[in-house]
């Protein structure tokens, strides 16, 4: 059934920040290598370092420091952060935001006297976001892309991830089965390292901001290799997605923090602000207080026409709205609402996965030869991830990875690849083709409205029982459904299919991590467990196929809870 078998020395999955700077690394560390990028879309135009619009975290000022910026981090991932992994980040980013600037291309906005302008984000104690406007992935990704085209590197576009394949005593990988989207043929890549950079994704839930080409597939692929995740559990709701009617993809996506934080107003159905009965900073608060404020309300009934809130702006004027807002206006006024004078509705909607792949500081997993970054990996970012920390964790990590992987294949040669395996997982691919046509859309509705109303915002033992019930009749679900065409070629619905396997699959991990973890910490919050718990015997869950939670220690490698690496420095 494998139409093609290619062979290359590394092969990377994505084209996110954390792929393409994989890419060039690893090309310049070593440019005789054969390097293949392979993605589910075309390159340089999908996945979400595109949608990056706040931007990247960095430590430039001279009143700043990257302990400063580890200690927010910490901070904010509520001390399930893995130390090692949060202080690569922090000073790396240092490196990264140069390489960015002076050696890649890209542009990013300036003070009067020539340093670069850096913003105020949520939950950080100094201004340090650099940004383009509020189109920083674009000016990122293009500029990327520009360059990994101007090199000798493959490309394998519209090409999905289907199945990481390992040699047949599962010590090692050998390589990645695809589906060539196009034809709809399976290809085999042998490759002596390969990086799994597909950015996670918590597109099972009613209102999300991701991509459409991201359903988890990595981390569902990282699953079935034997693989371990940590922190599923921590999935990152932003408050204010617009809410826009169900048959709008704008629906879900997000209305910058910024509005919040200028001082606007979220609203209930009443007209009536409620934040304030909430928290004294209101609608300031953390991106996890205001969603599970509004959340709250949102269960009381007090809801817009749609089911949502309100966010008003108004009261501030609306020519400042206009100029300050220009962009977020005009995405209001595309779906019929005035956001400068009138009431736009919102909803929270899931964002970011906080957990992923186990991985050590240098991008390597327990596979041997597979290598992760970006936001497939876990335990950067614990508990809550910075809005600007998610674009310099893959620019950062993904290029540790191509300087690792670079290095690693001059010392390994190709392995052979389980043919059972990929035969088996042909198989399970093709198997919608000889069922009658199921009800897709069903299974869909059904993993929205469970994600959301169970393994959401809020949390509990009954719910979060009931969801997993609710999964594993979904998966049973997709096993009787089939596609009702035998056309391969861009067969949307066959891989609406492959899409629906890989989220019910890494949304069970989510269900089973939250049931595990009783206590609440940053974005997971249990009704029946709302203290936060010892923080000196903070600990992560670890899970794999068979579905078992470990909670395994967090080392404070640098810093344990109660102190702080800046009273340290002082
Ligand atoms: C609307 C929005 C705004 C954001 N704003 C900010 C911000 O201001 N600051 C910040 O720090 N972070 C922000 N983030 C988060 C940030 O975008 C991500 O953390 C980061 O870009 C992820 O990078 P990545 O390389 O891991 O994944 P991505 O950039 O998402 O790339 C994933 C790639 O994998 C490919 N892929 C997926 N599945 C497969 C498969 N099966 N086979 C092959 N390829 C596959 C995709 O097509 C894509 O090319 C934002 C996210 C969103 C959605």
């Amino acid at each position: 059934m494998v139409r093609q078998t290619y062979s290359t020395d590394i092969l990377i999955l994505g084209s996110g920040g954390a792929g393409l700077f994989a890419a060039l690394h690893a090309h310049k560390s070593a440019p005789e290598l054969s390097i293949t990028v392979a993605v589910k879309g075309l390159l340089g135009k999908c996945g979400c370092t595109r949608m990056v619009q706040g931007g990247y975290n960095v430590a430039l000022a001279k009143e700043d420091s990257v302990e400063r910026h580890f200690m927010d981090t910490i901070e904010g991932g509520k001390w399930l952060p893995d130390q090692d992994l949060a202080w690569k980040l922090v000073t790396l980013a240092i490196e990264r935001i140069h390489e960015l600037e002076n050696e890649l291309g890209c542009f990013f906005d300036r003070n009067p006297d020539g340093t670069v302008h850096q913003k105020a984000f949520a939950g950080q104690t100094f201004d340090r976001t650099v940004h383009k406007g509020d189109l920083t992935g674009i000016e990122i990704i293009n500029r990327l892309a520009e360059q990994v085209w101007a090199r000798r590197i493959q490309r394998l576009e519209e090409h999905r991830a289907v199945e990481l394949v390992t040699t047949p005593d599962r010590s090692a990988i050998a390589g990645v089965l695809f589906i060539d989207m196009r034809t709809g043929g399976y290809v085999l890549v042998r490759a002596k390292a390969v990086l799994l950079a597909t950015g996670g994704g918590p597109t099972m839930y009613r209102y999300h901001t991701p991509s459409g080409d991201k359903s988890c597939d990595g981390l569902a692929m990282a699953l079935r290799a034997g693989l371990k995740l940590r922190d599923m559990e921590m999935v990152q709701f932003h408050p204010t997605g617009l809410l826009a009617g169900a048959h709008t993809r704008m629906t879900g996506t997000v209305l910058e923090e910024g509005l919040r934080g200028s001082g606007g107003f979220l609203l209930g159905g009443n007209k009536e602000r409620f934040m304030p009965a909430y928290d004294p900073k209101a609608e300031r608060a953390t991106r996890d207080f205001v969603s599970r404020a509004m959340f709250t309300e949102m269960r009381k009934g007090n809801t817009t026409p749609h089911g949502g809130l309100y966010i008003a702006m108004a009261h501030l004027g609306p020519e400042r709205v206009r100029r300050e807002f220009k962009g977020m206006v005009e995405r209001c006024a595309d779906c019929g609402f005035d956001l400068a004078g009138g009431l736009v509705e919102v909803v929270p909607t899931a964002h970011y996965m906080m957990g992923g792949v186990e991985f050590a500081a240098d991008c390597t997993t327990a596979l041997p030869g597979l290598f992760v970054a970006g936001e497939d990996s876990g335990g950067v970012h614990g508990a809550n991830r910075l809005g600007g920390n998610g674009v310099a964790n893959s620019t950062v990590f993904g290029a540790v990875a191509g300087d690792v992987m670079a290095a690693w294949v001059r010392k390994h040669p190709h392995r052979e690849a389980d043919e059972n395996q990929a035969r088996a997982a042909i198989e399970a691919c093709e198997a919608p083709f000889a069922r009658a046509r199921g009800d897709l859309e069903a299974v869909r509705e059904a993993l929205y409205s469970t994600m959301w109303e169970r393994v959401g915002i809020i949390r509990d033992r009954a719910g979060l029982e009931r969801a997993l019930a609710e999964l594993d009749a979904m998966d049973a679900e997709l096993e009787r459904s089939g596609i009702g065409s035998h056309e391969r070629a861009f067969n949307l619905t066959w891989h609406d299919w492959l899409n629906l396997r890989s989220l019910v699959s890494v949304s069970r991990s989510i269900a089973r991590a939250a049931l595990a973890r009783e206590d609440s910490r940053g974005a997971h919050f249990r009704e029946d467990f709302p203290e936060p718990g010892a923080l000196e015997s903070s600990a992560f869950t670890s899970i794999g196929v068979d579905g078992r939670v470990a909670m395994k220690p967090v080392a404070f490698t640098r810093v344990r809870p109660g102190q702080s690496l800046l009273k340290h420095a002082a």
